[in-house]
């Protein structure tokens, strides 16, 4: 039977993408529990990343894995950064924001950060990467899928945003995807 480990995010497309990335690890991925919010107090990414997964566990007492990540923008210092889900109140708030603090800057480089970490039922942290991918952030949305910043950001080598990508290609280039897959073989190692 496989082990059960316990998705520290309220957030349906990420726990989709985790789902999906993680299907061949051994582990089933279930939701944290609704009413558990981690105030992310931390600096960076991994900070942020191993507070959530230690409450998780440790409200559970199960396996936890916590992913935080964010779009870091080079011409407006790194931000929105850690803080990418409070830079609005919706998705659509969030991009709307940043496309007008950007306005008409040449520079869009652009990267997304993911970090993970997996706790165990004691609260201790186990495992963590890290993972990015590198682009450019559009001057307006293209594409439906995905979630998030996914329709401004473009990623010149395919010539697609991550919303135009099939989950499969971007599950090979994303941030999320390369972080995942360090941890896979370190989760097929635990029994
Ligand atoms: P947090 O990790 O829960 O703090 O939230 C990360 C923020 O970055 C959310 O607002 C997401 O929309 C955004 N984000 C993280 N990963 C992605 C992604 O793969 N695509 C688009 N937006 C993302």
């Amino acid at each position: 039977m496989k082990k059960t480990l316990v998705v520290g995010t309220g957030n349906p497309g990420k726990l989709r993408e985790m789902q999906a990335y993680l299907s061949d690890s051994g582990w089933k991925l279930t939701p944290k529990p609704p009413d558990l919010d981690v105030n992310e107090t931390g600096t960076t990414f991994a900070e942020n990343a191993c507070l959530k997964a230690v409450e998780v566990a440790k409200y559970t007492s199960q396996w936890a894995i916590a992913d935080d990540s964010g779009l870091w923008v080079d011409s407006l210092n790194g931000a929105p950064g850690v803080y990418s889900a409070r830079y609005g109140n919706t998705d659509e708030e969030r991009i709307g924001r940043l496309l007008r603090e950007l306005a008409n800057t040449e520079n869009r480089r652009a990267k997304f950060i993911c970090a993970i970490a997996v706790a165990n039922p004691q609260g201790e942290i186990i495992f963590q990467s890290e993972g990015s991918c590198e682009g450019e952030i559009l001057y307006e949305v293209r594409g439906e899928g995905g979630f998030g910043y996914d329709p401004i950001f473009y990623v010149p080598e395919k010539k697609l945003t991550f919303a135009q990508m099939s989950p499969e290609l971007k599950k090979s280039i994303s941030h999320r995807g390369h972080a995942l897959r360090k941890i896979i073989p370190q989760l097929l190692g635990v029994d």
